[in-house]
């Protein structure tokens, strides 16, 4: 029998009313352990609202408005029942319940229904499908006609969860990394073995699919797929390049750390892709690089990995923001790369003529990128135990206009997608932050077209919920208000007065005086004097800087004041 879709909105319905994590993953565990064997992937990625990997080139593209004009057409709601329904939650989902279950949905006789009678997970997904397929012209009004079609059918719980998925806002707490401690508890295989299956693969569905119907040994031998990215290795911040050097024994590589875009480029004879380090396909972004590694990169197939910097006149670097404006362009690529010529700099190699080389030490894997990069550039590196040494090429490093330094242990294995302090980097400025902006007032005066002040959150680390800890409307160009305003409207899922609230995708980097307790906010905690430094396009919301980690700058704050 095919599993409803209903059982999925009830699901998620139960995960956004439990809090506790155990609960919620054994709620899951038991779901997904119910399913037939093709419903696996799509139900799990349904569930957390990820319909497909990073790197797929699928696009739902259905923003706020539409949605809400689709409700409005089907159910016939008054301007002033859409309003009340969504001013009571401040969520499109639910505002669709709340409408279909009022008004119930007008009756179409025309309608020739592809799907089953009553829903089932595979058809919401398979129609979910087809809107990200479509491309090209007149694609909105088709998209659009595919998802009128499937909420005619829907229940209004239906309804609720089929919206919240097309807008990536699922908000009941249940994110990937708790998705893959459910695969493994489904499963009965250890948690850090599905967590590396999906780094490699970077589908947690397939991954769910092959835990559970192929098991343990199958799992535990999959391999990376060349032209599937693997989700990069992180690094946490040091103060210094001393507690580096402690922190890894007394040796660490020095290498630059340039302010640029990460890209992790896969290579099979002729064939090149570039991937972001959101795992987004850029390769059309960066065709002078694809030429480079076409022309320089010894090696039949390999993945590597390096930073990609703007440089201006005498190469020297240019502020990472016209560097981004080479990914937002993509029309006119030949002026772009005559206006703005970027340098890649290498500093890793993952994968290299049918061998991954994630297990080996750092220092391996140098040794095999300095085998083929040809005239490709390495990052500057330094190999050292003296602090002051380090000192020096910190030094070195901002004086040729870079951030800082990364420091890596010389003999630690590449651990994609983890944050942790085999890396680790040293900049100037201690007290930046990334957080995400989750909501914006409209401004005053001068800014009154503009959404110019935002409220900043911080992520929480189990659940991936974002909490406020700040409101800044200091930082940006007037050019930088403009685009901000034009991209949280397109991200916007509801808006109470002068606040538009929004999906949380955009990262900034901030700057603050002082971190103060608070009551006002959930988290507990604001910031006094923020200000955004940057915006962040290169990161994605889950990299955002945690709760956890305010608290623990919050800590060290007074440890500071106490030594002065
Ligand atoms: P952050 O963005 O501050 O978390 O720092 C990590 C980022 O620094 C990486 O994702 C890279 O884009 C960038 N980076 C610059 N130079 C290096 C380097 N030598 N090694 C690794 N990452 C680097």
């Amino acid at each position: 029998m095919p599993t409803k879709f209903i059982r999925i909105a009830d699901l998620c319905e139960r995960l956004s009313k439990i809090t506790e994590k155990n609960a919620k993953i054994t709620l899951v565990s038991n779901f997904i352990k119910e399913l037939e064997p093709d419903e696996i992937d799509v139900s799990v990625r349904l569930i957390i609202g990820k319909v497909f990997p990073d790197w797929s080139d699928y696009t739902l593209d259905l923003s706020w408005i539409t949605v809400i004009k689709i409700i409005k057409k089907i159910t016939k709601a008054k301007n002033q029942e859409i309003l009340e329904a969504f001013s009571k939650t401040g969520d499109p989902g639910e505002m669709a319940r709340i409408l279909i279950e009022k008004k119930g949905i007008v009756k179409q006789a025309t309608l020739l229904s592809d799907y089953s009678n009553e829903l089932s997970v595979i058809d919401v997904y398979r129609a979910l499908e087809r809107i990200a397929k479509i491309k090209g012209e007149g694609s909105r009004e088709r998209k659009i006609k595919i998802l009128e079609n499937l909420l005619r059918l829907a229940k209004p719980i239906e309804a609720k969860y089929i919206i919240k998925v097309i807008l990536g806002e699922m908000r009941h707490g249940f994110n990937e990394g708790l998705m893959e401690e459910a695969i493994a508890k489904a499963s009965r295989i250890p948690v850090n073995v599905i967590r590396r299956a999906n780094m490699l693969l970077g589908d947690i569905g397939e991954v769910a699919r092959i835990a559970l119907i192929n098991g343990y040994e199958y799992i535990k031998n999959v391999k990376m797929k060349l032209f599937h990215p693997i989700k990069p290795m992180l690094a946490q911040q040091a103060e210094s390049v001393t507690e580096a050097l402690k922190e890894h024994g007394g040796k660490s590589a020095f290498e630059f750390k340039l302010d640029g875009a990460r890209v992790q480029v896969h290579k099979q004879g002729d064939k090149v892709m570039i991937f972001s380090r959101r795992l987004t396909n850029v390769t059309e972004s960066l065709p002078d690089i694809v030429e480079l590694i076409k022309r320089e990169l010894k090696a039949e197939e390999a993945i590597v990995e390096g930073e990609v910097i703007a440089v201006g006149e005498n190469n020297k670097p240019l502020p990472f923001q016209f560097l981004m404006r080479r990914f937002k362009r993509v029309k006119d690529i030949n002026r772009i790369i005559r206006e703005i010529p970027v340098e890649l700099y290498l500093f890793d190699c993952l994968y290299l003529n049918g061998n991954l080389l994630i297990d080996l030490p750092y220092i391996d894997r140098w040794k095999n990128l300095t085998e083929i990069h040809g005239k490709i550039k390495l990052v500057p590196r330094l190999i050292t135990s003296n602090p002051d040494e380090a000192q020096e090429f910190f030094k070195l490093a901002r004086k040729q206009g870079h951030e800082g330094l990364m420091a890596k242990k010389l003999d630690s294995e590449y651990t994609p997608g983890t944050r942790g302090k085999k890396w680790l980097k040293i900049k100037e400025t201690l007290s930046a932050l990334d957080l995400v902006i989750i909501a914006a007032d409209w401004g005053y005066g001068r800014r009154k077209d503009w959404l110019s002040d935002y409220y900043l959150a911080a992520r929480d680390k189990e659940t991936g919920e974002f909490y406020i800890v700040g409101k800044t409307f200091k930082g940006l160009t007037d050019e930088e208000f403009k685009e901000m305003t034009k991209r949280l409207l397109e991200l916007k899922i509801g808006e109470r007065g002068r606040t538009i609230f929004v999906k949380p995708e955009i990262v900034v980097e901030v700057v603050f005086d002082e971190i103060q307790k608070s009551p006002k906010y959930k988290s507990g905690f604001a910031l006094r004097f923020a200000r955004i430094t940057k915006i962040r396009y290169d990161k994605s919301p889950d990299e955002a800087d945690t709760i956890d980690r305010i608290k623990e700058l919050y800590i060290k704050q007074f440890e500071t004041k106490a030594r002065k």
